[in-house]
């Protein structure tokens, strides 16, 4: 695929399966003289690059300090100004909570062409590899995606208007989850209502912890689930396959089964 020189691509990586990448996205990444990556891309994704491809890695950590996203932008910059081809490759789709809005819009004011690949995002990847139907009809007319972390804006959830939502995705409040699900059952909302857990969702580590709103919390801490974690609050989490160790272990032999698919390259 021929790639435009001087253009910077921002790339949806998929949810953690390699295979889970489009396949314009796995063309862009094969074609590109720059890739900037981030932590919860899989590594097998960049085993696939040229020799030649310069990879930086730019993964933020929680909870360590990290690349600053004013440097990010910089190097994309820096690199697309030199004429290279440079893929942005982000988790998940680069629009959802990935701060990708930022990267395209400081590439448009250098002047830089920016296009965006979108990829398939955890919020909705993650309760479909447990399955988890976001829609269903009677159960579930819509669902909303948040995020806990208020990223230092300050700006904190609304939960007497969650609570009115069939259904909730969260995303990066593992570390929130017990004041969240407190939050929203002192909103109003049934303290039975079903909830899951998907750790690593898509990839052989996948994890899931079912229970409600009331308990969700404590099954998720028993089982040690640990970021990255999207949580499901809703009647479609009844679901979800239960979080025995047997599950758990089902769920990673269906998920090394489906990554042996023969690859769409071959
Ligand atoms: N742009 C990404 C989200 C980035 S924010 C997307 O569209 O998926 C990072 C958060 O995404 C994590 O804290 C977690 O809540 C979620 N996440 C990403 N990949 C995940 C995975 N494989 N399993 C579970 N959660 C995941």
């Amino acid at each position: 695929m021929r790639i435009g020189a001087g253009t910077v691509y921002l790339v949806g990586a998929g949810p953690g399966a390699p295979d889970l990448i489009t396949v314009k996205g796995m063309r862009l990444l094969l074609g590109a003289d720059v890739i900037l990556y981030d932590r919860l891309v899989s590594p097998e994704l960049l085993q696939e690059c040229s020799e030649h491809t310069e990879l930086i890695s730019v993964g933020k950590t929680p909870g360590k300090s990290s690349i600053a996203q004013e440097e990010i932008n910089r190097i994309l910059i820096d690199r697309a100004l030199q004429g290279k081809s440079v893929v942005r490759l982000k988790g998940g789709d680069p629009f959802v909570f990935g701060r990708g809005g930022e990267e395209q819009e400081s590439c448009r004011r250098a002047g830089i062409q920016c296009v965006v690949v979108p990829g398939v995002s955890s919020a909705l990847a993650a309760p479909a590899s447990v399955g988890i139907p976001l829609t269903y009809r009677g159960k579930s007319r819509h669902f909303v995606v948040v995020t806990a972390h208020s990223n230092g804006t300050g700006d904190s959830l609304d939960y007497q208007a969650l609570a009115s939502i069939d259904t909730i995705v969260i995303l990066m409040g593992r570390s929130k989850l017990r004041e969240i699900c407190k939050s929203l059952i002192r909103a109003g909302k049934d303290p039975e209502t079903p909830a899951a857990c998907v750790e690593w969702a898509t990839t052989e580590e996948q994890k899931v912890a079912v229970g409600s709103l009331r308990s969700i919390a404590g099954r998720a801490d028993r089982i040690q689930l640990c970021p990255p974690v999207v949580t499901v609050i809703g009647e479609v989490a009844a679901l979800a396959m239960a979080s025995s160790t047997v599950e758990n272990e089902y769920w990673q032999i269906v998920n090394r089964l489906s990554r042996e698919i023969p690859s769409w390259q071959s």
